[in-house]
C-alpha cells in the first residue's frame, strides 16, 4: 500500500494504561509495524518486564541480552541494545528482559531517576520517525520515565464493563508529570480495542468514551480478532501474520489516522484536551 507521511521530527508515543490486558502491547507492536510498513522508521521501546512486545516482534530477550534495563540502570547507550525486527524493514526494538522487574525499585535512589529514558533517547543518533513505548500495567517509575521521554500519550481502552475505571488516576498522573517534569505531555490519542460490534455493551462503552474524550478518540476502533491474538505466538505482528485480516486493516487505518493528525495539529497540543 501507499506511504504514510513522515513527521518533521521524531514523535514519541507513550502507550499507557495501568490496567492490564487492555491491548497496550498489541497496539504498540501493530501500530509500529503499520507505520514501518508504510515507509516510517520506528523504534519500539519495551518497558514492561514481561517483555511481551519483544516476544511479539520476534526479538530475543533472554536474561543475557542487552536490554532497556542496562540503558536505564547502567547508563548503557540505547544503540547498544536496539535490534532490527527481521520481519519488517524500518522497525526496531529495544527489548525488555526480566531484570527490568527490579528496575522500579533500583531507580528510586538514582540521580535523575525520572528522566533516564529521556536522556538515552536524546543521545540516540539514528534517525527515527516514531518511538512507541510499551508501558507496564502500573504507574510507577518505569511509566513515569516513559511520560518524561515523550509528548504524546496514547491510551488503549478495552470496550468492556469498567472500561473507564482507573482512567482518572492515569489522567491525574499525566497532569502531575506535565506540571512538574514535562510541560509538553498530553493525551493525544484514545484507541478503542477489542471492539465487538455485535454487543450492545461495546457500543455503549464506545459511546461513553467518545462523549467523555471527544476528538482524542480515533475514528477507527480495533475489532476483537483471533488473528490479532494468535500472531504473537509466531513472533509476528498481525501485519505479516495475516495482512488482509480485519485486525491488520484496522491497525493500518489507526496508524494512518495518527500519521495524518500529526503531533502538533491544532487541538492536539493538550491545551484543550479533556483531561479532568
Ligand atoms: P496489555 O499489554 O494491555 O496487557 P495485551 O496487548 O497484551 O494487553 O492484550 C491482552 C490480551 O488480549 C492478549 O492475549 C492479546 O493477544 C489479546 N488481544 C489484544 N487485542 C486483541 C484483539 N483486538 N482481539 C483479540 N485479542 C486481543
Ligand atoms: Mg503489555
Amino acid at each position: 500500500g501507499g506511504r504514510l507521511p513522515r513527521p518533521d521530527k521524531t514523535r514519541v508515543v507513550i502507550v499507557a494504561n495501568q490496567k492490564g490486558g487492555v491491548g497496550k502491547t498489541t497496539t504498540t507492536v501493530n501500530l509500529a509495524a503499520s507505520l514501518a510498513t508504510h515507509g516510517n522508521r520506528v523504534l519500539v521501546v519495551d518497558l514492561d518486564p514481561q517483555g511481551n512486545a519483544s516476544t511479539a516482534l520476534g526479538i530475543d530477550h533472554h536474561a543475557e541480552v542487552p536490554s532497556i534495563y542496562d540503558v536505564l540502570i547502567d547508563g548503557r547507550p540505547l544503540s547498544d541494545v536496539v535490534q532490527p525486527v527481521s520481519e519488517v524493514e524500518g522497525l526496531f526494538c529495544a527489548p525488555a528482559t526480566i531484570d527490568l522487574a527490579g528496575a522500579e525499585i533500583e531507580l528510586v535512589s538514582m540521580v535523575a531517576r525520572e528522566s533516564r529514558l529521556r536522556r538515552a533517547i536524546e543521545a540516540y543518533e539514528q534517525p527515527l520517525d516514531y518511538i512507541l513505548i510499551d508501558c507496564p500495567p502500573s504507574l510507577g517509575l518505569l511509566t513515569v520515565n516513559a511520560m518524561v521521554a515523550g509528548a504524546e500519550v496514547l491510551i488503549p481502552i478495552q470496550c468492556e464493563y469498567y472500561a473507564l475505571e482507573g482512567l482518572g488516576q492515569l489522567l491525574r498522573n499525566v497532569e502531575l508529570v506535565r506540571g512538574h517534569l514535562n510541560p509538553g505531555l498530553h493525551v493525544s490519542t484514545i484507541l478503542l480495542t477489542m471492539f465487538d460490534a455485535r454487543t450492545r455493551l461495546a457500543s455503549q462503552v464506545a459511546e461513553e468514551v467518545r462523549s467523555h474524550f471527544g476528538k482524542e478518540v480515533l475514528r477507527t476502533s480495533i475489532p476483537r480478532s483471533v488473528r490479532i491474538s494468535e500472531a504473537p505466538s509466531y513472533g509476528q505482528t498481525v501485519l505479516t501474520y495475516d495482512p488482509g485480516s480485519a485486525g491488520a486493516l484496522s491497525y493500518l487505518e489507526a496508524a494512518r489516522e495518527i500519521a495524518l493528525r500529526g503531533a502538533g495539529v491544532a487541538g492536539f497540543d493538550g491545551q484543550d484536551a479533556h483531561t479532568h
